[in-house]
């Protein structure tokens, strides 16, 4: 079997004895079991692997051998998680096994494993590998007929969209974790009324509500990963806010596509759930409207139209200074199944590598906006306010069209399915600073 299946590691009466993992609001009770690096707060030493467990991570380098063994020790043991993305599902799975005997309740090793255990209060979360590659996808429908909608109010979608999981090539180098500080770009944009461009700060900073996909098993160039294979690839989710200008984007992409307007910050989550923990929130793929084409051949595959979607319910929220001053807990602006999505993860690999290109271990995808169907499940400030043109209310007593400085905008997500233990992703906050003097 290629794919993560459901198994011993999610049963649902299983606890730990870390108290705080079987709290059942936690993110990260023993069924999750995300990796990510840190570092203990003003040790100013290299990053190490961890795991999070209720309100506290695994250090992964002292109980390297325990784990995996001596052959595969030195994976745990790096600053990055590259090394261990660089194997395959079999290793993965072998080593979830390991962590869940581990830190079961009742488990013999507790008294060896309980000093490598560190309070996330105390710890700083770092980039868990530094991607080679992004590419954003686009592969929300409604994001996509809405966002449209706003260009093309009478054709919204383009002629490819049902044929082509859309996506470009972002900037990896820019890509960074929660607690961001996001400078408000400077750039090229018309204003209001005008028709020349001026350069100056984006008047239209948005977000978008994604997911991020960290690939594993690096394949060979000039050798296409065939879609019944390709969620081998897969190694674990996160979530990823896209920061877009929205002003530098319109005047900048045709012909080529966003530059500028997306190049300057990514924002996401520290901890990777991996593909093994999101086994009981497989779903179908999205069915498909009658009417609509079927797959191309080589982004065909039963399997993956039975089984390769995921459901994961993405939240995107926002605080402004004042409410943050005031004591306010943030408002949510949408929340979005990634169920929905008309592209499977496995489709996104196939086509991303059929033309040759290959995979690195610790490529990272963005699903694209995240959009559902009605108007609080929208996943960017575009399609909430309507291009800009229709403000909504804070509690603070302002209103927003797009982001001002101070405004923090925070991601979350949860996997929630009858029968199964609920996990989460933890946090995935940037705030916006001014633009720097131009
Ligand atoms: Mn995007």
């Amino acid at each position: 079997m290629s794919d993560s299946q459901i198994d011993e590691t999610h049963a649902p009466d299983r606890r730990s004895w870390i108290g705080s993992a079987n709290d059942p609001l936690t993110d990260f009770p023993i069924q999750n079991l995300p990796f990510g690096v840190f570092r203990r707060r003003g040790s100013g030493a290299s990053g190490r692997i961890g795991v999070a467990i209720g309100d506290r991570i695994l250090d992964l380098a002292g109980l390297a051998d325990r784990l995996a063994g001596e052959a595969d020790a030195a994976l745990l043991a790096a600053p990055s998680l590259a090394p261990l993305m660089g194997r395959e599902p079999r290793l993965w799975r072998a080593l979830r096994k390991a962590l869940v005997r581990a830190l079961e309740a009742g488990s013999p090793q507790q008294g060896a494993v309980e000093p490598h255990l560190v309070a996330m209060s105390e710890a700083d979360m770092l980039l868990p590998v530094r991607p080679g590659g992004f590419v954003d996808f686009f592969a929300s429908l409604q994001h996509a007929t809405n966002a449209g909608r706003l260009f093309r109010p009478t054709a919204p979608l383009l002629p490819n969209y049902k044929y082509v999981p859309i996506g470009y090539n972002g900037r990896a180098s820019t890509i960074g974790i929660d607690g961001a500080e996001i400078r408000r770009p400077n750039g090229q944009r018309l204003l209001p009324g005008g028709s020349e461009p001026a350069f100056g700060p984006s008047l239209r900073l948005d977000y978008e509500m994604e997911l991020g996909i960290f690939l594993g098993g690096a394949s060979a160039t000039g050798e296409p990963v065939p879609i019944g294979g390709a969620w081998r690839h897969v190694f674990g989710f996160c979530l990823l806010n896209d920061w877009s200008a929205r002003d530098i984007q319109a005047w900048e992409y045709q012909p080529l596509g966003p530059f500028l307007g997306k190049s300057f910050a990514t924002t996401i989550s520290p901890w990777i759930v991996t593909a093994e923990a999101l086994a009981p929130f497989r779903t179908a793929a999205c069915a498909r409207s009658d009417g609509d084409p079927a797959p191309l051949p080589y982004l065909a595959d039963p399997r993956d139209q039975r089984a390769g979607g995921v459901d994961i319910a993405v939240s995107a929220w926002l605080r402004t200074a004042a409410m943050t001053a005031a004591g306010m807990p943030a408002l949510r602006l949408g929340t979005a199944s990634s169920a929905g999505l008309y592209w499977t993860p496995a489709q996104m690999v196939a086509h991303q590598t059929s033309n040759g290109c290959n995979l690195e271990a610790g490529d990272l995808y963005g699903t694209g906006t995240i959009s559902g169907d009605g108007a609080t499940a929208l996943g960017s400030l575009l399609e909430i306010t309507r291009g800009g043109s229709a403000p909504f209310a804070l509690p603070d007593g302002t209103s927003r069209t797009f982001l001002e400085d101070g405004d923090e905008l925070s991601m979350t997500a949860r996997c929630d399915r009858p029968g199964f233990v609920p996990i989460g992703f933890g946090a995935c906050r940037g705030t916006v600073l001014p633009a720097p003097a131009g």
